[in-house]
């Protein structure tokens, strides 16, 4: 839907915007980071086969039910978001943006939260591996646990997750005394947020912690995890953010002129999805936000919805005063926490 929506905006296909096929990550590739007994147990899975084993390793449980192509479909997605990463080392791309990525929960020998390989890591393995330095920052609605696990150790590459506490929402991990050890220690921020956080919260913990953070560890490349089930409705968490916050996001990361690899994420609420997908896009493309070329189109007949007819972007949220109080309060704790916590190890 997402591809079809940039494609009628003219923001897909050109030739200063390619849409580049995927190829298939080959068993090697995916190596990487995954057991080879797990990704055998993926793949006796897609031929019908089914154990104990499979069921310890998260397959066939209700967030990772075995399905026709349950090693093919993750291998592709997987093979995308590498593909995306060898465009932007080769320098064929300044911005690459594989929606179908971001299976930031998958773990080295399980399957968790919808995700069952981790296309997160290995996209950022295979630029660690051309020799840059990795600024990942995801800004999914649940904590990036897999991410955090595979570089804890690493400072070439930082990991920043912003997302609901885990006190409130699945995987129940990513808490601000989580940063990092051994050489790695003040390499991994997260920045739990309380549930009902709303934009006026979540943009100061944006520029209180993550874009001074940005600045002083100056990435070679940026890995974005757009995961849109922040947004207000979204059936799964209890996150109250409009896409204008992942427009700032993605205009920030703009504005420091690196490379970006972004990726999709979770996402529950399908049109609000397909919208601030289609919208960080229209941002990269260096397009406007999709408001006045497209004026009432996008919103009315393009996405079949008449829920919101102004454009790509939601109305800006109505702040309600008493518990606006409450929300900054709980922020001003995490963000003062983070800050002392991880701050100093930079210099900051
Ligand atoms: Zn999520």
């Amino acid at each position: 839907m997402v591809r079809d929506l940039v494609q009628r905006m003219g923001l897909l296909g050109t030739p200063d915007r390619l849409q580049v096929p995927p190829r298939l990550a080959a068993r090697e590739e995916l190596e990487r980071f995954h057991s080879p007994r797990y990704l055998d147990l993926l793949q006796r899975a897609e031929l019908g086969e089914f154990s104990d084993e499979h069921l310890a390793a998260g397959l066939g449980t209700l967030d990772c039910p075995v399905f026709e192509a349950v090693y093919r479909y993750p291998a592709w997605a997987t093979g995308a978001t590498l593909t995306a990463a060898e465009a932007l080392i080769e320098g064929r791309a300044g911005v690459a943006f594989n929606p179908s990525g971001g299976y930031h929960h998958a773990m080295p020998s399980r399957a968790a939260g919808f995700c069952y390989i981790n296309d997160v890591v290995l996209g950022v393995l295979r630029l660690t591996d051309a020799g840059w330095r990795v600024l990942v920052l995801d800004v999914d609605a649940h904590h990036s646990d897999g991410v955090q696990l595979a570089f804890y150790d690493r400072r070439d590459v930082m990991v920043i997750s912003l997302h609901e506490t885990g006190r409130a929402l699945f995987p129940g991990t990513g808490f601000e005394d989580e940063i990092g050890e051994g050489e790695g220690r003040g390499f991994t921020v997260n920045v739990p947020l309380p549930p009902g956080t709303t934009d006026r919260q979540y943009l100061r913990a944006l520029r209180e912690i993550v874009w001074p953070l940005v600045d002083v560890f100056d990435a070679d490349v940026f890995v974005v995890e757009l995961g849109m089930d922040t947004l207000a409705g979204d059936p799964l968490t209890h996150m109250r953010l409009t896409n204008n916050i992942a427009a700032e996001v993605v205009t920030e990361l703009l504005a420091r002129d690196r490379p970006i690899l972004a990726l999709g994420g979770g996402g529950y609420n399908v049109p609000n999805t397909v919208r601030g997908w289609t919208l960080c896009w229209s941002i990269f493309c260096g397009a406007n936000d999709g408001l006045s070329d497209y004026g009432v189109g996008v919103g009315g007949v393009l996405l079949q919805n008449t829920d919101w007819i102004g454009g790509l972007r939601d109305p800006v949220s109505v702040d309600e005063p008493t518990q606006m109080a409450y929300l900054d309060r709980e922020v001003d704790h995490v963000i003062a926490k983070v800050q002392a916590l991880v701050f100093p190890l930079h210099g900051l």
